[in-house]
Formats: C-alpha cells, sequence, structure tokens
C-alpha cells in the first residue's frame, strides 16, 4: 500500500473529534513531506535533534509535538516551536518546561504522563504520584505552561482485553482529575493513547489524540 492508503485506511478508524499524531522519527524529510502532502500537519517525534532539524526545513505550518522522553537540558531547543509535549513525566520536568518557556515568553501546553503498562520500562507518573503533586498546588503557580490532560501507552502484548482495561483506567483516571482540579480549565480535554497496534481500542475508550508511527510509514530504521 502506498503511504497515501495507509493514511485513509487509519482515518476511517477515527472520529472527527480525535487528532491523528503522525510519528515520523527516523523518517526523513521527503517520507514525512508525503504525508503532509496528503494533507496531514500534525507530526510527532521522539528526539529533541531530529525535531529540531526536521522543524528547521520542513513546511512552517506544521504542528510539532514531542512524544518522546525529555531530558531537561534539552527543553530550551524545542519549546520556542513545539505545539505539544506529550511525555512530561515528573513535577521537575514540568518546572524547568515552565522556566524555558517564560525565558520566551510563551505559554507551552503539556500532557502529563502516566504509567499504565505492566513493563518497568515505560516511563510516567503513578497515578498517586500525580494526585500527590496536584495535591501541593505549587503547580498552580507555574504560569508558562498549560496542562491539557494525560497520555500513556499500554503493555506491548497480544491481550486486546489487558490493553483495553488499561485504557479505560487512564480515561476514568482522566474525569477524576478533571472533576477533582480542572473543573475550571477547557484547556483540560486531551487523552493521547493508541498507537499504530491498539489505536482503535484506545479511540473506542476515549482517546482525544492518536500516535500513529508505522502503519503510516512502515517499519523504522533504528
Ligand atoms: C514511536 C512511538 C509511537 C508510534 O508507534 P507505532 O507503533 O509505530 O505506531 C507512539 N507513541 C510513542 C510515545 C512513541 O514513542
Amino acid at each position: 500500500m502506498s503511504l497515501q492508503q495507509n493514511i485513509q485506511a487509519i482515518r476511517v478508524h477515527i472520529p472527527p473529534h480525535v487528532r491523528l499524531v503522525c510519528v515520523s522519527k527516523f523518517h526523513p524529510n521527503e517520507i514525512v513531506l508525503e504525508a503532509y502532502n496528503c494533507g496531514e500537519r500534525i507530526f510527532g517525534e521522539s528526539k529533541v535533534q531530529e525535531m529540531c532539524d526536521k522543524h528547521e526545513t520542513l513546511p512552517v505550518d506544521i504542528f510539532w509535538h514531542f512524544i518522546g522522553h525529555l531530558q531537561t537540558n534539552k527543553i530550551k531547543y524545542i519549546v520556542p516551536f513545539v505545539d505539544l509535549i506529550h511525555g512530561v513525566d515528573s513535577y521537575k520536568l514540568l518546572v524547568e518546561i515552565d522556566k524555558q518557556a517564560q525565558k520566551v515568553g510563551k505559554i507551552v501546553d503539556c500532557l502529563l504522563q502516566i504509567h499504565i503498562a505492566r513493563e518497568e520500562t515505560k516511563f510516567g507518573f503513578s497515578a498517586e504520584e500525580l494526585i500527590d503533586t496536584l495535591e501541593q498546588e505549587a503547580w498552580k503557580d507555574l504560569k508558562n505552561i498549560r496542562i491539557c490532560g494525560l497520555m500513556g501507552m499500554a503493555t506491548y502484548t497480544d491481550n486486546r482485553e489487558q490493553i483495553r482495561a488499561e485504557f479505560h483506567g487512564l480515561k476514568t483516571l482522566f474525569d477524576q482529575l478533571k472533576t477533582a482540579y480542572f473543573s475550571s480549565e477547557p484547556a483540560f480535554c486531551e487523552l493521547s493513547m493508541g498507537m499504530s497496534d491498539d489505536y482503535q481500542i484506545a479511540v473506542e475508550e476515549g482517546s482525544t489524540l492518536v500516535r500513529i508511527g508505522s502503519s503510516i510509514f512502515g517499519h523504522r530504521n533504528y
């Protein structure tokens, strides 16, 4: 199938209120442009250097989403142009993003990453850690970040019911936090969950942003 057919095949399953993040990491500019020419405007990258290089050379109306694990010393490179940071996994990182955002006079949209998978390797807050952090209220002083919702990655498994339960749990936490801490914040409305192998389940469970790479661009050569 062509890249255009890949995108069309995915778009059929994505309702209009769900946004598609085309995960272009490790793919060269020509391929990203192909997706751009199919009408796609949101691209996701997981390495700071790669995202900066692509941002410099690709069309200016692309919305760049950072979906990787962000190191504090590299935040400054992406803050000036990033549209959404999906994987904020510590309070310290949030403070640091706020600091860099303040320097350039910007408010940076962030999603808090929650650890929902059984694997130890995935990053993120536990629900308890996040609730502790939100209870502290110090985050309310961070005026240059906007918490727009949550992000999570399900366990890498063939067990569809387990994946569904993990996404369902994330949606439940999202609703709980919305009521408890963000009821007067319309910006808290995003739930980033779902990748190539599980986005249909994620959409059924309430995702608003799916992050799809290999089903669009094929396999990555690391
Ligand atoms: C690479 C990556 C994706 C895309 O994964 P595919 O399985 O290729 O769709 C989505 N989310 C994150 C956080 C990633 O690192």
